[in-house]
Order: C-alpha cells, then sequence, then structure tokens
C-alpha cells in the first residue's frame, strides 16, 4: 500500500512509519518538525518536510498518490492548549481540514486518525467506553474531538473511511525510536530522567484522588503495540463510515505503582516529591477494550514493565534525545 504518514517524525510516528515499511508498504512521512525530529524518520521512507497550514504544498503533495493516510501530525501539550486554544484550533482543526480538502482533491479515501481519551474529559464510569459522551476538559480535547466529528461528517457527505483511534497513556520505546519531547510533561520519561539524574526527583500530582493510593490512575499501553492498531485500522477502514476505538489496556496503574516500576526496572532509588494535583488531571482514566478486540482484532502485548525498560534502554542510548 502506498501510506502517507503525516507527523511521521515524531514519536508515534516515527514508529508507525517504520512498522508500516517493515511490512513492505511504500510510505511517505510529512512533518513541518516544528516539534519531530528528522533523524526519527526511519530509512527505507521518502520524508517530505510540509506543513499541514500550506493547503497548496499538502495538495500537491497528495497529487503523488496514496492509498491511505496515517495522520499523526498534532499539537499534543494540554497546557499550551488551554494557554494558546486559538494555537490548537489552527494546529489540530484547520491543519485537519486542510488534509481533508487535499485528500478529496485526489481521491484518497482512506484515514487512519490519532485522536485521544481526552475527548471524554472525567468521565463517571470506568472503563470508558467509545460511547460514553465526549466531554473534553481543555483544548487539546476539544481540537480533537472537532476532528473526530469532522471525519464522520466527511465519511457522511463524501463517502471517505476514516478511524479515530482514542489513545490512552503511550509509552515505551522502539529499538532506537524512542520519545523525546520538549518540554517533555509525562510521567515515565520523567521518572526515568529523575533515575538518571537530569532532574533532581520526580513530582506525584495529587496523593489525594480517591484512588487505591491517593495517586492518579491511568492506563498504559506500549507505543510497539499501540503503532500495530494503526496498520490493522488502515487495513480494515470501510468506504463511508467512521468508527472510534479506544487503544488501551484495559488496566489501570497509579502514578507511584508506576514510579515503582521504574525503581524496579532501573534498580535506582528514584527520588520523589509530592505536589499538588495538576489542574484538570481526572483521578481514574482506563479503556474498555472491546472494541479494539472485536474490530481490529487487536490486544496489546507488552506489560508496564516492558514500556519502562524499553523506554529506559532507550534513554541510557540516547541520553539528549535524537
Ligand atoms: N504525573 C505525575 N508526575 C509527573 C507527570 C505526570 O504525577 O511528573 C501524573 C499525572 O498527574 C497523571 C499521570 O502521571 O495522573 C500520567 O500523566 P502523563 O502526563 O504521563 O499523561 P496524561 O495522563 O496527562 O496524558
Amino acid at each position: 500500500m502506498r501510506v502517507l504518514v503525516t507527523g511521521g517524525a515524531g514519536y508515534i510516528g516515527s514508529i508507525v512509519a517504520r512498522q508500516l515499511r517493515d511490512r513492505g508498504d511504500d510510505v511517505t512521512v510529512l512533518d513541518s518538525l516544528f516539534r519531530g525530529h528528522r533523524s526519527a524518520v526511519p530509512d527505507g521512507v521518502r520524508f517530505e518536510q510540509v506543513d499541514l497550514l500550506d493547503l497548496e504544498a499538502t495538495q500537491h503533495l497528495l497529487r503523488a498518490g496514496f492509498d491511505g493516510v496515517i495522520h499523526l501530525a498534532a499539537l499534543a501539550l494540554v497546557a499550551e492548549s488551554v494557554a494558546k486554544p486559538e494555537m490548537y484550533y489552527r494546529g489540530n482543526v484547520v491543519s485537519s481540514l486542510n488534509l481533508l480538502d487535499a485528500m478529496r482533491a485526489a481521491d484518497v479515501r482512506r484515514l487512519v486518525f490519532s485522536s485521544t481519551c481526552a475527548t471524554y474529559g472525567e468521565p463517571a464510569v470506568v472503563p470508558i467506553g467509545e460511547d460514553t459522551p465526549p466531554a473534553p476538559v481543555n483544548s487539546y480535547g476539544n481540537s480533537k474531538l472537532a476532528v473526530d466529528r469532522m471525519l464522520a461528517d466527511e465519511a457522511r457527505a463524501h463517502g471517505l473511511g476514516a478511524v479515530s483511534l482514542r489513545y490512552f497513556n503511550v509509552a515505551g520505546a522502539s529499538g532506537d525510536q524512542g520519545e523525546d519531547h520538549e518540554p517533555e510533561t509525562h510521567l515515565i520519561p520523567l521518572a526515568l530522567w529523575a533515575a538518571t539524574g537530569r532532574t533532581p526527583a520526580v513530582s506525584i500530582f495529587g496523593t489525594d484522588y480517591p484512588t487505591p493510593d491517593g495517586t492518579a490512575v491511568r492506563d498504559y499501553v506500549h507505543v510497539e503495540d499501540l503503532g500495530r492498531a494503526h496498520l490493522l485500522a488502515l487495513d480494515r477502514v470501510q468506504p463511508a463510515r467512521h468508527d472510534i476505538i479506544n487503544l488501551g489496556a484495559g488496566r489501570g496503574y497509579s502514578v507511584r505503582e508506576v514510579i515503582e516500576t521504574a525503581k524496579a526496572v532501573t534498580g535506582i532509588d528514584i527520588p520523589v516529591r509530592e505536589q499538588p494535583r495538576r489542574p484538570g488531571d481526572p483521578p481514574n482514566l482506563v479503556a474498555a477494550t472491546t472494541r479494539a478486540r472485536e474490530q481490529l482484532g487487536w490486544e496489546p502485548e507488552k506489560t508496564l514493565e516492558d514500556m519502562v525498560r524499553d523506554a529506559w534502554t532507550w534513554f541510557q542510548a540516547h541520553p539528549s534525545g535524537y
């Protein structure tokens, strides 16, 4: 298949691009390199530095001919989205609209979209099924939900086949491809940074949550398992249909449990600092996984320990990132 991966210089996109290449697809990566890394793009795939906000360049690229698009190019920092919503509506919604326009013009009719559990906000019922009414609590979630809805409308009006994959907490690395965010906000990399002494301690944001140990619970999924789901989704896209599928393990771990795992994997007694809750962090987010199993035949294979170990191996090999 000829596949375009937008955001293919990012953490998840670069690994998806490599998985597609490894199964024999003809892969092109589009990335603006605003936050992506050129050296994350695997060998053997074409690279085009294009910003989706540049409609003309996007249309030109799509005319090269593709069987499908995996769309991961996005802004993904929650706090930044709250401070600068216009940046997120432009960077996530307008850019996706441009991509859809270019796909329609070039008659590309398959799309897999990188959505998020942030579209659910702070749901009362956990595990979270895909039919939970969306109620984002930040501009990041609002911008991703707007695209999910755009895809449903596009499927109805113009026959696009699309799948929105709603990621829970993605972690781990894949060989020489790993996580290199600036700024870094995620728990597992920050725990490993504290293990190496890059930071003095890892913060625990909130110890008064209504959870068994008082810290927030999240559903972690290995980036290789997550990537595999994109390939399955691309193969199963149905014309004129938009599906929403959660990607998580269906099991939660508390912040303390994650830090304990990081201590066990690294063999280092990682210093911890207890802090107040981070605004907007819900107590408990765990995916219902039935739909992923039934519609994609997908199940995660890797454990939290695998994620932390693979991330740790990557950080040791790439102490200052890409
Ligand atoms: N968290 C934490 N310390 C950190 C970073 C995150 O305690 O340095 C907590 C955060 O409050 C959340 C969980 O760890 O409950 C996962 O946060 P992360 O930023 O990794 O992902 P999110 O769930 O926000 O997408």
